[in-house]
């Protein structure tokens, strides 16, 4: 680690920030958010600055501003205090002007797991055990320091060069004391534990705790894996309600070829009460992570070779009368039923994925689930809805 490395970031007015990087495209967006790629003018490296807006203006009141500029003192004192956790953002530099937050981060190339997921569809069981893991392990690390995140989504984790994860939007994050319970009612619809919703329901509610970052993961993991959310209904009330009533299943295709322990592992994740919730530690032991892949050293030996040829011989044998046995797939097959063919369904998913990725963005209307109800007239209907408020908003 170099000298500068380990010096916290500076809190020096906003022309620093111009003087000392580039500003280049933008990356992403936030509600009071601008993410830009930038360039450090020095050594060349390039970063990426999360720029964020309290310029007095009509949009927001002061008390907006006083509130957004609180949330990212908050933000940047969490981020510094997780610091160095290999898969958490790291803030590199901080800068403050009257105007304007900017908040410098590694760059991550790849973006966002949102959009790697969008052009994958679904993720197999290996792949979301790596990111998983991960995920899991930097939750085990917040809780363990008081930090609850309360808001993990496939948004706010980017991929690095190597297609490991590292967590980033800490602008929800809090530290707590020990066992303290909170009221504030945030987080994104369909991620949001059912306690935090009771909360938003009930003045008097007892609260809610950490636990609610573990709901979050089991959302997500699902989704990794069936390519659309547990808890998705066009309505945002009906979609809450089968949240509070931890209503979802495992009954779409892709859950087909999926193993019993990672079905397993989710549906602890996504129990309604908190307290039987696994915790992230509670998870990291699951079955579902004790698999390791070993290198296995082979020697020569006739009786395995033979053993081999037996079992392929088997193998080959069984797929030739299964395929004997097989429903040939006919015209009429594919004219009336296509989805029930999985390599046709998977190629009906990528295909609808390709042309409308772009569209399956964040929010409630244009959700990833919309692709998968395979109803043509509901995703035409929801572009052209679309399409009619953004011309509105245009005129
Ligand atoms: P907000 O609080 O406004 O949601 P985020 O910190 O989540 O802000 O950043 C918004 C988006 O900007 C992210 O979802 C991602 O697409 C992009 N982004 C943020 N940080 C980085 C980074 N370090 N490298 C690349 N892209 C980033
Ligand atoms: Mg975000």
């Amino acid at each position: 680690m170099t000298k500068e490395d380990e010096t916290p970031p500076d809190w020096v007015g906003g022309q620093e920030f111009y003087n000392k990087y580039e500003p280049k495209e933008i990356l992403g967006r936030g509600v009071s958010s601008v993410v830009r790629r930038c360039v450090d003018k020095r050594t060349g490296q390039e970063y990426a600055v999360k720029i964020i807006d309290i310029t007095p203006s009509d949009k927001m009141t002061p008390l907006q501003i006083q509130e957004i500029q609180e949330a990212t003192v908050k933000e940047i004192d969490i981020l510094q205090k997780v610091s160095g956790q290999k898969n958490i953002i790291q803030l590199k530099d901080c800068f403050e002007s009257k105007a304007f937050f900017f908040l410098v981060f590694d760059l991550m190339k790849k973006g966002e797991l949102f959009d790697y997921l969008t052009e994958k569809v679904t993720l197999s069981e290996k792949e979301t055990r790596k990111i998983m893991r991960a995920l899991l392990e930097v939750v085990q690390f917040l809780h363990s320091q008081n930090i609850v995140h309360r808001d993990l989504k496939p948004e706010n984790i980017l991929l690095d060069d190597d297609m490991n994860i590292k967590l980033t939007d800490f602008g929800f994050s809090v530290q707590i004391e020990p066992g303290q319970m909170m009221n504030e009612v945030c987080g994104t619809p369909g991620y949001l534990a059912p306690e935090i919703i009771e909360c938003s329901m009930d003045s008097k509610h007892a609260g809610y705790g950490p636990a609610v970052d573990l709901w979050s993961s089991g959302v997500i993991m699902y989704t990794l894996l069936a390519g659309s959310p547990p808890f998705w209904h066009r309505k945002q009330m009906l979609m809450l309600r089968m949240i509070l009533a931890g209503k979802y299943d495992f009954s779409s295709p892709e859950w087909d070829d999926r193993s019993d322990t990672v079905k397993d592992l989710i549906s602890r994740l996504l129990v309604v009460d908190p307290y039987r919730r696994y915790t992230a530690s509670d998870a990291l032991n699951h079955a579902f992570f004790q698999q390791y892949e070993v290198a296995e050293v082979r020697h020569f030996s006739p009786y395995r070779k033979f053993k081999v040829i037996c079992l392929t011989i088997r193998a080959t044998m069984r797929i030739y009368l299964n395929y004997r046995r097989a429903k040939p797939v006919t015209k009429e097959v594919i004219r009336s039923d296509p989805y029930a063919i999985k390599p046709l369904r998977k190629m009906i998913d990528a295909c609808a994925f390709k042309i409308y990725g772009h569209w399956v963005k964040k929010g409630q209307t244009q959700n990833r689930a919309a692709l998968f109800e395979n109803t043509p007239k509901f995703i035409l209907l929801s572009i052209a809805a679309e399409e009619n408020e953004m011309s509105m908003r245009t005129s």
